[in-house]
């Protein structure tokens, strides 16, 4: 299998050539095909897997060529439950979309909040957030959500584990209905299959 047949398009996988990935792992090779036709899927996949590339490859295709995001608004939303994780993703992120002219940000807790607002000012194609800090600064006015057009929810268990349950029902009442959503998770719990139920869209489930 190859990146080309799975439908990415040339400019994304001479940055893959670059970082040495010749190959798809079977996670990629079954969700991004899933992903670029539009599906919302569930995924249960473990770090290591390159469960990243799988959700996010996908998401620059998409979003790569398109219009921009208006100020304060953001394209794609990935939460994640902690900052490590959000800023190995935010890291993944800018190699993939090397070049392709997307704007990408990472905002978590423990830091100044003013470098964050700063950054979210002039709109965002895709925003990597732990979901405490970005409630916060969508009740101070900084990020809005009326453009979005992707969610991923990384780790969903972890972050239903770490008690952001509240923080998430609260972000669901105000995101559009019409955008794609895609959750990953390594353990399927009730409380993970009731997240899934209320933010999944009649999702494909995928398993490696
Ligand atoms: P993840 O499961 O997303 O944490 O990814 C695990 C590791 O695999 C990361 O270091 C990635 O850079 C790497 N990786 C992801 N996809 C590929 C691929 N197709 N070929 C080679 N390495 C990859």
């Amino acid at each position: 299998m190859t990146f080309a047949k799975l439908g990415l398009s040339q400019p994304l996988i001479d940055n893959l050539n670059t970082l040495g990935y010749t190959q798809p792992t079977p996670i990629q090779a079954k969700a991004i095909p899933l992903l670029l036709s539009g599906n919302d899927i569930i995924a249960a996949a473990q770090t290591g897997t390159g469960k990243t590339a799988a959700f996010t490859l996908p998401l620059l295709e998409k979003l790569a060529g398109q219009n921009r995001a208006s100020p304060n608004q953001v394209r794609c939303l990935i939460l994640a439950p902690t900052r490590e994780l959000a800023s190995q993703i935010g890291e993944s992120v800018r190699k993939y979309s090397q070049g392709l002219g997307l704007r990408s940000q990472i905002v978590y807790g423990g830091v100044k909040t003013h470098p964050q607002i700063n950054g979210l000012k002039r709109g965002t194609d895709i925003l990597v957030a732990t979901p405490g800090r970005l409630m916060d600064l969508m009740k101070q006015g900084a990020v809005a959500f009326d453009e979005l057009e992707y969610l991923v929810l990384d780790e969903a268990d972890r972050m239903l584990d770490l008690g952001f349950e509240e923080s998430l029902n609260e972000l669901l009442a105000i995101l559009p209905n019409t955008r794609q959503t895609m959750m990953f998770s390594a353990t399927y719990s009730d409380a993970v299959k009731q997240l899934a139920k209320v933010w999944l869209n009649n999702p494909e489930e995928v398993a490696v």
